[in-house]
């Protein structure tokens, strides 16, 4: 059931946790550490299912190896679920219990926040481990990563329509923004102060209220936005939003948002480019968290080293979209052929890096 899953990706570790007494229940997928110690978030869902949960932590620790490769960040990849709904379920205990089982796994996987989870549960995580970063304390505590992420999607969006559209202005431009939560809103600010129109959505009303009054956007409900009548779809929530029939109902001619694992499957990357959408690969655009909390990792956190990291990251896309355009193939598998050639060449000179005391 893990093993000959589709996802399955030769993930080097796959740890199931539980703690009764607190109703913890949480799986942590290390899929690579050639680059370093695996470090990626930790997401609370009410999975319909335990397989849903398995598949996942497979797609989006797969996808921490190669956003930590494509951001030059010594890294591997890894990511953890934890099943339940953050809203109603989540206590501190649990978050302490989920702190053990990433403690087992002995510095070979360093958590983070993710969907669900929050600088506070960082911390009681961190009453039972130290292999947790996005601290609010703490000597090089780095804090909430989505502010980078969201700078960094604003920065990597402008480079997307530079490519696409041959503009540098974000003035009168039309966004579509799927997503209003710690990145889709900070992203939907920034948009609106460099003048683009938009078009927002969410699956809390009161979210998408604030949107609506703080820059005059106009609404969409959940199951129409991604047809929205604009130039660039920004997708913020969930993952899996581009699938066969929601690529056919694009009208927009870019593809830039923070959310992990946009593509349903890897196909549709043809299809997006057959179409003539530009779209930015999800893990190199929103690596500007990951950037963050590597600084607190690497016991260095420098907020001015870490935003100048960050303003790399139009580069690296510019990067992908010139090899795309040159071999006429998908974004996201020049993203992909990139990242695993950086990883099979941190295998082939594998050595002790920066990070080998931490993974101590
Ligand atoms: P969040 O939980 O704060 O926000 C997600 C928002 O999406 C919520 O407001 C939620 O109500 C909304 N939403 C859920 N389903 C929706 C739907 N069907 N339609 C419209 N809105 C819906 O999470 P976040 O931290 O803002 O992360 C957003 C995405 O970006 C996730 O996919 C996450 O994995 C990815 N990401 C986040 C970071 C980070 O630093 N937070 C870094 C990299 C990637």
């Amino acid at each position: 059931m893990v093993f000959d899953a589709p996802d399955f990706d030769n993930h080097e570790t796959i740890l199931f946790g539980s703690d009764p007494e607190t109703g913890l229940r949480a799986i942590i997928a290390v899929h690579d550490t050639a680059l370093g110690p695996a470090c990626g978030g930790c997401r609370m869902w009410p999975y319909a299912s335990e397989a849903e949960a398995v598949r996942d932590v497979l797609r989006l620790s797969r996808g921490m190896s190669y956003k930590n490769a494509m951001a030059g960040l010594p890294l591997g990849g890894g990511k953890a679920v934890v099943i339940g709904d953050s809203r109603k379920d989540k206590t501190e205990a649990m978050m302490r219990a989920f702190g053990r089982v990433v403690e087992q796994l002995g510095g070979r996987y360093i958590t983070a926040e993710d969907v669900g989870t929050s600088v506070a549960d960082m911390q009681a995580m961190g009453q039972s481990t130290r292999h947790v970063a996005g601290l609010a304390k703490g000597s090089a505590a780095s804090g909430d990563p989505s502010p980078f992420t969201a700078y960094g999607v604003f920065l990597g969006l402008k480079a997307a329509v530079r490519h696409r559209l041959g503009t540098d202005s974000l003035k009168g431009l039309r966004v579509a923004v799927q997503g209003l939560g710690n990145v889709g809103g900070n992203l939907a600010r920034q948009l609106a102060e460099a003048g683009a129109t938009l078009v927002v959505s969410d699956i809390h009303a009161d979210a998408v209220a604030r949107a609506v009054a703080a820059y005059g956007a106009t609404t969409l409900p959940p199951e129409r936005i991604h047809a929205a009548e604009v130039d660039v779809f920004a997708p913020c929530a969930l993952g899996a939003v581009l699938h066969e029939r929601s690529v056919a109902e694009l009208k927009a001619s870019v593809v830039a948002g923070a959310a992990n694992n946009q593509l349903a499957t890897d196909p549709v990357g043809e299809l997006l480019r057959q179409r003539g959408i530009l779209y930015a690969p999800d893990y190199v655009i929103n690596a500007g968290g990951i950037i963050n909390v590597a600084a607190e990792v690497m016991h260095a956190y420098d907020r001015d080293a870490v935003l100048r990291q960050v303003e790399r990251i139009p580069a690296t896309l510019a990067e992908v979209f010139r090899r795309a355009d040159a071999d006429g193939r998908p974004t996201s598998e020049v993203a992909d052929r990139m990242a695993r050639e950086r990883l099979a060449a941190a295998r082939g000179g594998k050595a002790a890096g920066p990070l080998a005391r931490v993974a101590e």
